[in-house]
């Protein structure tokens, strides 16, 4: 039986705590999604890989152009990094010419933040550097109050925060849904410029119902895609592809504000399998109960103490 990193860092977890306090791990309740959220629905289907949404992101952000080799004259980032907060991937398979299949086929997949409901990132940053915006459920990060000490990144399911090794005073870098683009009546930058409607922006609830709504046409019937905003009222006309009958996001890892839809396999475009209880509701139970009081860490103190005092002791002996 195979067990992940992170289904044994849980079990790990669990097994300490119950060591260090004689209390089995609870679970606490998972947080839900504010009414007023927004975010994204990103359909594979409807992308066409034109990457128009990559440098719009850099735009919007002020992020650096990043070479994957020393004579690449192109902005081409293969990753996310701490200069890259958006990326195209792609998935192919056999011959890749068969789009959204996965039989000789390739089919797109959009990576960032997914500004999950329930955070394991806000969760685990001990600063509070990371938070929830409780209105719009966007996560966002504060380097002011960032300690570096990379916490996020152990904790994050998506591996998504970025730390800008490179830099003297470096920052966590990772996509804030353009919030900073929110006051001047503007949405993310990679919605706006993508011009087939495969990344839309708008309320989670107007997202998740468009979702399911795809979900019930036919494949090869035509539809109006709505472009950039889910309430745009632009559309692109297109055939309809024949889709996994899930919306990924909607669930998985208590949810995301971030919703996806396919039609290959969402663990063969690399997007992780996850239990529907958030892993925050499970961790932040199991640290707030080893550091009440400090005990747990007083108990972990004590124990380094007497392992130096005893070998200190063999030396002189
Ligand atoms: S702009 Fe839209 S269609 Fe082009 S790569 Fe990005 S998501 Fe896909
Ligand atoms: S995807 Fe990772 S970085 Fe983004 S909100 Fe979720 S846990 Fe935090
Ligand atoms: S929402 Fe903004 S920061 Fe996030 S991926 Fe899109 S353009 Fe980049």
């Amino acid at each position: 039986m195979e067990i992940k990193r992170r289904d044994f860092l849980k079990m790990a977890a669990g097994t300490s705590l119950f060591l260090a306090t004689g209390a089995p791990a609870m679970a606490r309740e998972q947080k839900s999604l504010p009414p007023e959220a927004v975010g994204m629905l990103y359909d594979s289907t409807v992308c066409i890989g034109c990457r128009a949404c990559q440098p719009a992101c850099k735009q919007a952000n002020d992020m650096p152009v990043e070479h994957s080799t020393p004579d690449s004259v192109w902005d081409d980032p293969i990753d996310l990094s701490a200069k890259t907060l958006n990326i195209i991937k792609v998935y192919t398979t056999g011959r890749g010419i068969n789009k959204d299949s996965e039989t000789d086929g390739y089919s797109f997949i959009k990576r960032h933040c997914m500004h999950c409901v329930d955070p394991a990132c806000v969760s685990a940053c001990p600063v509070s550097a990371l938070k929830k915006n409780q209105q719009t459920g966007v996560v966002s990060y504060n380097k002011d109050a960032c300690i570096g000490c990379r916490y996020c990144q152990l904790a994050c399911p998506y591996n998504i925060p970025k730390f800008e090794f490179d830099k003297t005073f470096p920052q966590i870098r990772k996509c804030q849904l353009c919030e900073h683009r929110f006051k001047d009546n503007k949405f993310s930058a990679c919605c706006e410029v993508c011009p087939t409607g495969a990344s839309i922006f708008g309320k989670v609830a107007d997202l998740q119902a468009e979702a399911k709504k795809r979900l019930t046409l036919k494949p090869g019937e035509y539809y109006k895609y709505p472009v950039a905003h889910v309430k745009s009222g632009q559309v692109s006309y297109r055939p309809v592809a024949k889709y996994q009958p899930k919306v990924y996001g909607e669930k998985d890892g208590g949810g995301s504000q971030i919703l996806m839809l396919a039609a290959v396999s969402f663990e063969k475009l690399g997007m992780p399998a996850l239990d529907e209880a958030s892993d925050a509701s499970f961790s932040e139970n199991i640290q707030h109960t080893v550091y009440k009081g400090m005990i747990g860490p007083g108990v972990l103190l004590a124990g380094l103490l007497f392992a130096a005092y005893k070998s200190t002791n063999k030396k002189d002996e």
